[in-house]
């Protein structure tokens, strides 16, 4: 009778386990935004609803750097923090849907709740093959869950991971994309002090795989994205993510009331660079031109190829003053840079001519400011190219 008993139990506990997995599974097919992929994850490893971690953290791996970086970390830093979460969730009767709901949400206003647990998580990175003792560089090494218990712990005190949590009981789980590692999931108990169970690591590391797959897949459409927007000779914004964000970055200074500058560039005499060299230098030229641009211009800035040899530059939260000191800089920048047989062209030197538009004073519309910015480009050509004008 007491084996039957058991058994039911443990059935019991398989169904609502698989119950489990299946709903986050489901849950991560609804996006492909890695954030929201992430957060699903993170949301499935610590709800109630799901493997009940207290907290949960996750690193993906840099494959071009080497590294390991934290992405997000969920979680309370206190007691009563997670009194509060933990209560307002029973409360509002939040499923796991109602939480992922929240979240995109929290992204459509821009002013999506950022914990200080989750920043301090985005600060962490190490690299990969850490000669250090490092937990993180070992799980991704070994590929294998590691549990630190009690005793076992103390052991890694020192390492950044140990110390940022604090916490007396830790697991580590790889995540597996097709063929290789791709990130790394941490949890503890830290509020409840639950000992961790191997049930609990058995659901993380399934858990974990179906995660690894939905990050690549994600990365992969992300890449895609990116890719779709950007120009394949210059790496460049392309033409029309070039409209999107002049649309969307005036629309933010609109709202905000802060100017923005449009800088319209065009190479001079390019068509003789061309009958001369052919189109292959031509290429080159401009592909060192928009390495020159990227460069020179700032973080904030949106450096786009408009066409042919004309390139955009959107310069938010930037005034005609300051956008006349930046477009001559670059004009400078230009006419010093070294380019290959420039000496044939008729100033023997390869140079651009460029017109800026300020929002408002310029116009107020997108169209406006292209069609103001292109005036002025027309005006720096007729006083003799190399020039600019506002
Ligand atoms: P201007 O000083 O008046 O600008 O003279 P320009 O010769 O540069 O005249 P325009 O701006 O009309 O030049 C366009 C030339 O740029 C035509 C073509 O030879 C060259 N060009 C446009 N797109 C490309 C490109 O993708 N690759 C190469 N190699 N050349 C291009
Ligand atoms: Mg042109
Ligand atoms: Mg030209």
């Amino acid at each position: 009778m007491e084996e039957i008993t058991k058994l039911k139990n443990e059935l019991e506990r398989t169904k609502t386990e698989l119950g489990i997995l299946h709903e986050i599974s489901n849950a991560m097919r609804t996006t492909l935004k890695l954030d929201e992929i992430l957060y699903i994850i993170l949301t499935g490893v610590t709800a109630h609803i799901g493997l009940g971690f207290n907290r949960a953290l996750l690193f993906l791996i840099n494959e071009k750097e080497q590294l390991i970086e934290g992405k997000m970390g969920i979680g309370p830093e206190t007691g009563e923090e997670a009194n509060r979460i933990w209560s307002q969730i029973e409360g509002e009767n939040m499923d796991l849907y109602d939480l992922i709901s929240a979240y995109k949400d929290s992204s459509k206003t821009e002013n999506r709740f950022e914990s200080g647990f989750n920043k301090q998580v985005q600060h962490m990175k190490t690299l990969i093959h850490d000669t250090n003792k490092n937990l993180l560089s070992l799980v991704a090494q070994e590929e294998m869950p590691l549990h630190l218990t009690e005793e076992t712990i103390a052991n890694y005190k020192n390492t950044p991971i140990v110390q940022m949590l604090k916490s007396e009981e830790l697991v580590l789980i790889p995540l597996k994309a097709k063929d290789k590692i791709n990130g790394i999931i941490v949890a503890d108990n830290f509020i409840t002090r639950e000992p961790i169970t191997k049930d609990d690591i058995r659901m993380l590391t399934m858990l974990a795989n179906q995660a690894g797959l939905a990050i690549e897949n994600s990365q992969l459409y992300e890449k895609t994205v990116m890719m779709a927007h950007l120009d394949s000779l210059t790496e460049l914004w392309n033409h029309g993510y070039f409209q999107y964000l002049l649309n969307t970055e005036l629309e933010k200074s609109r709202t905000t009331q802060t100017p923005l500058s449009l800088l319209m560039l065009d190479i001079d005499y390019f068509k003789v660079y061309n009958d001369a060299l052919g189109h292959q230098s031509g290429d080159k030229a401009l592909k060192e031109l928009a390495i020159l641009l990227k460069n020179q211009s700032r973080k904030m800035d949106f450096v786009c190829r408009y066409g042919g040899e004309e390139f955009a530059i959107i310069l938010p939260q930037t005034d005609k003053k300051e956008a006349l000191l930046i477009a001559e800089r670059l004009r400078m920048d230009i006419e010093k840079y070294v380019f290959v047989h420039e000496e044939i062209l008729p100033n023997k030197k390869l140079t651009v001519s460029l017109g800026i538009a300020t929002f408002p004073e310029d116009g107020l519309l997108p169209t406006e400011l292209i069609t103001a910015s292109d005036k002025f480009l027309y005006q720096a050509k007729n006083k003799g190219r190399n020039k600019t004008c506002c």
